[in-house]
């Protein structure tokens, strides 16, 4: 049966006007003034509500095992919350296993992706820059459609590739139409940093940021940007934070480099000031990078009207605050007597939209086009989901999410649908909320009723990345 969205007011990266939009088959059929529908059809009606295409978060790690900790969001979960919070595509990272095959860990990555329901692609972090891993590299692109590759500059002993590694693995992502997508930060001297304060008997939550300063997130990316120019490759600073980061993306930008970055919600409202909080409760803040000091914000917010930065994504990567009801492998208790053993990471998935909307639109005067651009259009753009995902236009999937721009509301965990038992944003109050969100034309989520089901998610092949 088809579907009819009336009236509803129309918004995407460029345009903004009144409008039907008449879904068939999972598309956009026709849009329209006063569309005329011949036979049955299924009629939402938007009045008074933006119609926005559906959201792109490209920055996930669901249902993700580390040697020590496992994220507590299957596919299932994790999706569900994110269509609650209108997002309808996601793009997840990939971890192989250590000396592994990318191929294999792309196995095992669908194998888990089965229950999603939303649209699911992959990113693959590269832990090597082998003869192998290269080769693997191109199956990857053409064979997969998994676009862009993922390198750690932080995590010595773990995830970090040296500088050779990470520009070998650049060269044949850019000459096979791969981005590159970098963790930056300076791993080496922040394990020095680490040692120290562990040595000292310096171990509260507080820590983790104490020993990641911003300056070291700067130099990374400063690094990066020169050996993506020198391999003539894109670009992808990935949860970028730190003023002195965006100033070494913004300078190369303004010489014509193709260096893209994305920030995250909690960069945007949150600062380092959380980690004051009594006992262990900071620890629900320990992601990578930490926040920062509140005068990175204003930073952060000029790049995303400027455009020096594109995107914001959530790096979702949700451990449960408490040891129960899901053991300690998913939890921040790990961590309970040093900062140097609490899982990195923080949920955020469900909020980015209406987080977004009130940060962006409400507070900081940027263009209902421009809020659309940085959540959907910019990363399906710079991440060959282009037009399939990203904007509504005759022929694109049907992903719309109906949002009420006036509606205040209160954010609360307890109403989340992630499984993880806190929200970074508890209390915080926002203007704008999603009404209904459609994939490929199926309603999935009317207000609070769930309508969608794990497994109707598909795959999303990518086209080549980086070339917005
Ligand atoms: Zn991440």
């Amino acid at each position: 049966m088809a579907t009819l969205i009336r009236n509803g007011r129309i918004v995407t990266a460029v345009d903004d006007y009144l409008a039907d939009i008449l879904v068939d088959g999972g598309r956009v059929r026709a849009i329209g003034v006063d569309l005329a529908i011949g036979g049955d059809a299924e009629i939402h009606d938007a009045t008074g509500l933006l119609v926005l295409p559906g959201g792109v978060d490209v920055h996930t790690h669901l249902d993700m095992a580390t040697p020590t900790a496992s994220t507590i969001d299957t596919f299932g979960s994790g999706t569900k919350a994110a269509a609650f919070g209108g997002t309808t595509a996601l793009v997840d990272f990939c971890t192989p296993v250590a000396g592994e095959s990318p191929l294999k860990g792309l196995e095992d990555w669908h194998r888990r992706r089965e229950s999603a329901c939303v649209d699911v692609g992959a990113h693959m972090i590269l832990l090597d820059a082998h003869p192998g891993t290269l080769e693997d590299m191109k199956t990857l692109v053409r064979r997969e459609g998994v676009s862009s590759f993922k390198l750690f500059m932080a995590y010595p002993g773990s995830l970090m590739v040296d500088d050779g590694a990470l520009f070998k693995a650049m060269r044949v992502a850019g000459a096979n139409g791969a981005m590159t997508c970098v963790h930056a930060e300076n791993g080496p001297v922040i394990q020095a940093l680490v040692d120290e304060a562990v040595a000292q008997g310096l171990k509260a939550p507080k820590y983790h940021a104490v020993t990641r300063p911003a300056i070291l997130e700067g130099e990374a990316v400063h690094r990066a940007i020169c050996l993506a120019e020198l391999a003539e490759t894109p670009l992808y600073i990935v949860h970028l934070s730190a003023a002195q980061s965006l100033a070494a993306v913004t300078e190369a930008r303004d010489r014509g480099i193709a260096v893209h970055a994305e920030t995250c919600p909690h960069y945007l409202f949150l600062n380092a000031e959380e980690y004051e909080r009594p006992g262990f409760e900071a620890a629900k803040y320990v992601m990578t990078p930490p926040l920062r000091e509140l005068s990175h914000q204003a930073h952060l917010w000029r790049g995303l009207k400027s455009d020096d930065l594109q995107v914001v994504s959530t790096d979702h990567c949700p451990f449960c605050f408490n040891e129960q009801p899901h053991g300690l492998r998913y939890s921040k208790q790990q961590g309970v007597d040093s900062f140097s053993r609490i899982p990195n990471g923080a949920p955020g998935v469900e909020t980015r939209l209406p987080l977004i909307f009130d940060g962006a639109v409400v507070k900081h005067g940027l263009s209902l086009n421009r809020f659309v651009e940085i959540t959907a259009t910019a990363p399906a753009k710079l991440f060959g989901l282009f037009p399939k995902k990203g904007t509504i236009a005759v022929g694109t999937d049907a992903d719309l999410v109906l949002f009420d721009p006036v509606e205040r509301w209160t954010i609360r965990a307890a109403d989340h649908h992630s499984q993880v038992d806190y929200s970074l944003f508890e209390g915080r109050e926002v203007t704008g909320r999603v009404k209904k969100v459609f994939v490929r034309g199926q309603c999935i989520v009317d207000g609070t009723r769930w309508l969608g089901r794990e497994g109707m998610g598909q795959y999303l092949r990518r086209s080549e990345s980086g070339r917005p």
